[in-house]
């Protein structure tokens, strides 16, 4: 008799600070509220652990205790409910002194960090960790924790010193630069014991340091593209950790984020007045024309538009851009830019908008329709950061028909293929390259993609190969359970 086999369900406890789109400060909150549905759709039963917040706790009008605690911080009980559209189980920790109050989730609404975060966010991972072993108040018993950034540092820590049977850990960096560091007193107050504090644990240049905690106790530990969790093994990209993440390297390794193929659809954006796909690209030509329009741009559909959507910071190279802006602006393109952040970028790019009326525009602020409008209505797109975990606007702009280009660094160098004769014949070209973070080099670049979008054979290709990429979350998913399975075997 033939018998199909189907691999066992693992379970695995998802642990963050944020989720979209109810808590959110950065990419994590995406990713909380992606990766848990597409590893439930890959059969997985993924579950999230999150702290009960106002926003969270006022979300959920069904929610259920399934286990109340004394701790070292306070009462807490565990509350659990399900996420709408995605049906995933959340369980969120109702501790009112650490979590009831306005604000951020880090900080209070004038910007200052909560005193208490070191409280707050141990008791988030030593819930994690309680969860994952023999003593967890529920049935339900995760084959791996999955902790996302300092927040959940701490979970892999606590388990390590539990007895019986535990989960497995995986340490997931979205933002390095983040550490939860904090003063070596804590260390007892948060349940840790004494001998946790030293290099090969949870101290970092004599403080506490949830982040390292979590990287040298963990089994694995992942990044957000591949070529970034590389780079972190660097002095240049490593925030002080790149010691222990080269010692580490065998267990590192980066898998790249999906998108949000659903809200990011060129096909049926509602923010578009006309849509478009890889075979059918004449609505992406109604949205030049509406881009042009809306932005006061020459209406003329020969001139290639350059585009940028950007947090105006350091991190991002637009400095670049403007020191290149002399030689871009001779150029037969258009220019259009959309960002906010850096005061003294902020004025230089209106300035430079001023200068070149109907040829440059630039609208400063947080516009998410006008991103839409300008992924699909412009043609090329520029991102030259000079450090991206992962990055999302690359792939939205493939996705859009816009290829881009970029630095080669971090996920950017992981998901734009350089033209070239070669990559052109096997069709995976996707964009267009850079290797020195300097003015020159991007303005080369940007002529090089001017001058492939002359031609229009070669420019439909290049969309077309970038449009039916697969960016989608079942796509990263199926990485982490390859992770997780290395962890947990069948
Ligand atoms: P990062 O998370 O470092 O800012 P990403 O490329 O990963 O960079 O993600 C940026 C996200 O923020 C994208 O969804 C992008 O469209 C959006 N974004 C950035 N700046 C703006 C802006 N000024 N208006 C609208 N959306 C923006």
């Amino acid at each position: 008799m033939n018998t199909l086999a189907l691999p066992a369900k693992l379970s695995v406890l998802f642990v963050t600070s944020e989720i979209y789109p109810l808590v959110k400060t950065g990419g994590l909150a995406d990713v909380s509220a992606a990766l848990p549905a597409a590893l439930r759709h890959q059969g997985m039963d993924a579950r999230i652990l999150v702290p009960g917040y106002p926003q969270i706790l006022a979300a959920f009008k069904i929610k259920w205790v399934v286990a109340t605690g004394l701790f070292e911080f306070g009462e807490a009980r565990l509350l659990s409910a399900l996420l709408p559209d995605s049906d995933v189980p959340l369980y969120i920790i109702d501790c009112p002194a650490l979590y009831q109050r306005e604000g951020g989730p880090y900080q209070d609404n004038h910007g200052n960090d909560w005193v208490d975060n070191a409280l707050r966010f141990a008791l988030l991972s030593r819930f994690a960790a309680l969860l994952g072993s023999d003593e967890s108040p529920l049935t339900w018993r995760p084959d791996v924790i999955h902790c996302n950034d300092w927040q959940a540092g701490l979970a892999p820590a606590y388990l390590h010193y539990l007895r019986g049977k535990k989960a497995a850990t995986v340490m997931t960096i979205h933002n390095l630069a983040y550490q939860g560091v904090f003063p070596s007193s804590l260390v007892t107050q948060l349940g840790l014991p004494m001998e946790s504090y030293s290099m090969h644990g949870v101290e970092y240049f004599g403080h506490l340091s949830f982040l390292k905690a979590g990287l040298h106790y963990a089994d694995r530990i992942t990044t957000v593209s591949p070529t970034y969790a590389e780079e972190i093994q660097d002095e240049t990209l490593g925030f002080g950790m790149q010691g222990l993440l080269a010692q580490r390297s065998d267990q590192l390794s980066g898998i790249l984020n999906g998108i949000d193929e659903e809200q990011w659809n060129p096909a049926n954006d509602r923010y578009l007045g006309s849509h478009f796909d890889a075979d059918h690209l004449e609505g992406k030509a109604e949205c030049k024309r509406a881009l042009q329009r809306r932005l006061g741009l020459e209406m003329n559909d020969k001139l290639p538009i350059l585009a940028v959507i950007s947090r105006l910071t350091h991190q991002k190279g637009l400095d670049l851009v403007l020191e290149a802006a002399t030689d871009l602006i001779k150029l037969p393109t258009q220019l259009a830019i959309l960002g906010s952040g850096d005061s003294g970028l902020e004025l230089a790019f209106r300035l430079l908008a001023q200068d070149h009326p109907g040829k440059a525009s630039v609208t400063i602020g947080y516009d998410e329709g006008l991103a839409h409008q300008i992924e699909a209505g412009a043609d090329i797109f520029l991102m030259p950061s000079r450090f991206e975990p992962c990055g999302l606007n690359q792939m939205y702009s493939m996705r859009y028909g816009t290829p881009p280009v970029v630095f080669a660094t971090g996920g950017l160098a992981d998901t734009v293929v350089d033209l070239t004769d070669k990559t052109l014949a096997d069709s995976s070209a996707t964009g267009f390259v850079f290797d020195k973070m300097k003015p020159s080099s991007l303005a080369e670049c940007v002529k090089k993609a001017v001058s492939a979008y002359g031609n229009k054979k070669t420019w439909r290709r290049l969309q077309q190969n970038g449009m039916s990429r697969d960016f989608s979350w079942d796509h990263s998913a199926k990485e982490y359970i390859a992770l997780y399975r290395q962890l947990v075997p069948d």
